[in-house]
């Protein structure tokens, strides 16, 4: 397997972004990236994926209501090679379609803290779980993040140059939402992006680009296990990209905080092993195995409930528990504690 680093939701002037998509690109490759997907709202651009220098950007969408919503029930679209917004009022047969068509439909930002007053507790986003046959959702925002914090002028002016003090993970309500789903027996998919619009933000006079492209691509990533090393070829490592994104073999990681490059968690019991996002049949003894780039408190849930943790770089775990295993690391960063590695599940059955 071959690890990418890919961004998985951004935005360019089609919608309410700041930097059209050859610039988008320029500014992954500063951050170290391979692959960017613009997602920009309600509208699928055609005509503009491609190799530009070293990245590989390539276009979804960002599928809501229009007419009804504005914050709510956003759906991210990958791999489908239509215009998919007319199907926005409708979320059932938005993802039929789309899964007609062979794409992927991820939830944006499913839940936010609530931006009212000093209320900071968790709303879904996302009201529409009774839907079927979705692929994942985001399990971390980066600018949902950030911007869910209403802060008082001399705060926003210091949150703006360190915009990192507001980033401390994905939600909990987040992630009890993905265990319960993937607990009940279904494959989600959990990728995490940076949602780049390069704009500023500020009060009154006072406006600073607080997330240029450049810097949020070097925060929330996607990193994706593909099959062989990229090969320039758009059409083929385009292929690559969203399998394995269909797959779940792939995690998220907060790379400001150190580089997630390098994680690995797998599985293994009797001849079969599998990695993130793979299902594995039990035979006897389960030997599960996290490795992290450098040190970290890691912890093994299983169905949402931590059944090891520590503080390294290594965590073995040998269990005969059936059941849906993921991985969460947290390192100190900035005087905090904060998220930083979540691994797709392996789904020992
Ligand atoms: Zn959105």
């Amino acid at each position: 397997m071959f690890e990418i680093i890919v961004n998985t939701q951004l935005h360019t002037p089609y919608s309410d972004g700041r930097r059209y998509h050859a610039d988008v690109a320029k500014e992954a490759a500063r951050a170290g990236l391979q692959a960017v997907i613009a997602t920009d709202h309600n509208v699928r651009v055609f005509g503009v994926e491609g190799y530009y220098g070293g990245v590989l950007l390539l276009t979804g969408e960002e599928v809501h209501n229009r007419r009804k919503e504005s914050g709510n029930n956003h759906c991210l679209i990958y791999n489908c090679d239509e215009e998919m917004s007319p199907y926005g009022p409708t979320p059932q047969k938005l993802i039929d379609e789309v899964c007609r068509r062979g794409g992927m439909t991820f939830f944006s930002h499913p839940f936010r803290r609530e931006p009212r007053g000093r209320d900071d507790r968790v709303a879904p986003c996302w009201t529409r779980w009774d839907v079927r046959n979705f692929t994942g959702i985001e399990i971390w925002n980066h600018q949902t993040e950030y911007k869910s914090w209403r802060l008082n002028f001399p705060i926003t002016a210091f949150a703006s140059l360190f915009p990192s003090l507001l980033i401390s993970g994905p939600y909990r309500a987040t992630l009890r939402k993905w265990d319960e789903l993937t607990s009940g027996g279904r494959r989600i998919v959990g990728i995490g992006g940076s949602d780049a619009h390069g704009s500023s933000r500020g009060i009154g006079p006072y406006r600073r680009k607080v997330f240029p492209y450049e810097y949020a691509f070097r925060c929330v990533n996607t990193h994706m296990l593909i099959d062989e090393p990229l090969t320039g070829d758009a059409a083929k490592d385009k292929t690559m990209i969203y399998a394995a994104m269909q797959a779940g073999h792939c995690f998220v990681s907060y790379d400001l905080s150190a580089p997630g490059k390098g994680f690995i968690f797998n599985a293994q019991s009797g001849a079969d092993q599998a990695s993130m996002g793979d299902e594995l049949p039990r035979r006897g003894a389960i030997h599960l195995y996290a490795e992290c780039p450098s040190s970290g408190h890691i912890r093994l849930l299983r169905n949402g409930k931590p059944v090891a943790e520590m503080h390294g770089r290594i965590l073995r775990h040998t269990t005969t528990d059936t059941g849906v295993y993921r991985v969460e690391v947290y390192r100190r960063f900035r005087a905090l504690k904060r998220g930083w590695i979540f691994s797709n599940p392996i789904y020992v059955r």
